[in-house]
């Protein structure tokens, strides 16, 4: 599909992330309103409130839109999504014979405030990514245990707390947290000296789900996808993960990138999860294409420098897909709400300059990376990590707005109260 053309001129732009192909849902507020939703379609968000508001949006079940969430859109399901796009993309569409209409409720990107684009119901995270499970259980176990007995027949996961998902430009506060002591006796209390990233993209559940469902029912089932940082604690990890796998490691903050590009702009850049190593049982194979191809990197800033890129890879790395990885986490009857977010697991390349957490790209600390000014081993107070993902279209690009995050230092007392 080439690029759709629309009046809003700046979308047209080979290079701009959110051309009328894409028309990603995120929410926003202006100086003295309150946080709505709005789709963005080039340097503008439109203001789909007020756009449903003065019936030029006429959706099945509707309002839908004048609330700071998607929730009710997109329990709604596919149907009432595939009407918003189309309504939408009429609109939008060069020479639309509503333009006169629509161009007020057009806000500048410049002049919004951005927030989390949905309630987040519940956050799972998933470890499905075969690079990087190979590099981490590498340097943990030796290369020849390195994969788990279970890795090639689930996606392994872990229940994450939605509550520490936050949107992007929210400061992380380096944690506090327990550690195996010097003595490897005593532990000690301190912290964290080993603070990381994770490379991931998150899919949204956005219809609900009673008993397992097919991986075809769990692709339906996903409204659209972020991109996702899952900071982690790797000192703290080390300590507590066995038996029952992370916590408090990766319960400080997940960031998110503040625009959902749904699975419709998504479709173009489909494709199949790798060669299966080992066949999966019949409920977990992928009945056709279900991964995306998109650009992915990151950049590491430190306080008052510039930005070294430190890791370029692609999603379409991943052994499963997030439906594939939807459709096992239903497996035992395990309800799916509207909101479930699912990360996908750190993204990793084969090579060393692909890496999507500095645990692998320093090697455990063991190889420290060059950036400009400078070398790191793990984040440093002040740095500042970007995520930025896009998937190349002909003569368009999809992006999802940046997901960054910096680091605060950790509280002196993190239990003082003055
Ligand atoms: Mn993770």
């Amino acid at each position: 599909m080439p690029l759709l053309r629309s009046w809003v001129d700046s979308a047209n732009a080979p290079d701009h992330p959110f051309p009328l192909n894409n028309l990603p849902c995120g929410v926003f507020s202006t100086e003295g309103e309150d946080p709505r939703c709005g789709v963005a379609i080039g340097d503008h968000v439109l203001d789909v409130s007020a756009l449903e508001e003065e019936g030029l949006l006429p959706l099945p079940g509707a309002p839908y839109l004048d609330v700071p969430f998607w929730n009710d859109l997109m329990e709604a399901g596919p149907e009432v999504w595939a009407a918003l796009r189309a309504r939408l993309t009429v609109l939008l569409t060069e020479g639309a014979k509503d333009r006169a209409k629509v161009a007020p409720h057009l806000v500048p990107l410049a002049q919004v405030e951005l927030h989390l684009p949905f309630l987040v119901s519940e956050y799972t995270d998933f470890y499905a990514g075969q690079n990087h499970a190979f590099n981490v259980g590498s340097m943990f176990r030796g290369p020849e245990n390195a994969l788990p007995p279970n890795w090639l027949h689930i996606p392994i996961g872990y229940n994450g707390r939605a509550s520490s998902v936050v949107v992007s430009g929210t400061p992380v506060r380096r944690p506090w947290g327990q550690v195996k002591g010097p003595d490897h006796v005593v532990p000690a209390f301190q912290p964290s000296r080993r603070f990381d990233i994770e490379l991931e993209m998150g899919a949204i559940v956005g219809t609900p789900s009673q008993g397992p469902v097919t991986v075809a029912e769990a692709d339906a089932m996903i409204f659209g996808y972020v991109l996702l940082n899952d900071w982690s604690a790797r000192d703290i990890q080390g300590w507590e993960y066995q038996p029952l796998g992370p916590f408090q490691s990766k319960a400080t903050a997940t960031t998110i990138s503040p625009w959902i590009v749904t699975r419709a702009a998504l479709a173009p850049f489909r494709t199949s999860t790798p060669a299966r190593e080992v066949p999966l049982l019949p409920h977990l194979q992928e009945p056709g294409p279900m991964l995306y191809d998109i650009a992915l990197e990151v950049g590491l800033t430190p306080e008052a420098g510039v930005e070294t890129i430190i890791a370029r890879t692609t999603y379409a790395e991943m052994y499963y897909s997030a439906a594939q990885a939807l459709a096992h986490h239903t497996s035992s009857g395990c309800p799916m709400n509207t909101g479930d977010l699912l990360g996908s697991g750190t993204i990793s390349g084969p090579t060393k300059d692909s890496r999507g957490s500095l645990l692998e790209l320093s090697w455990g600390g063991k190889e420290p990376i060059a950036i400009t000014g400078g070398t790191r081993s793990f984040i440093e107070d002040g740095d500042t990590l970007t995520l930025r993902g896009k998937a190349q279209g002909d003569g368009y690009t999809i992006g999802f707005g940046t997901c960054t995050g910096t680091l605060l230092p950790a509280l002196k007392d993190p239990y003082s109260r003055t």
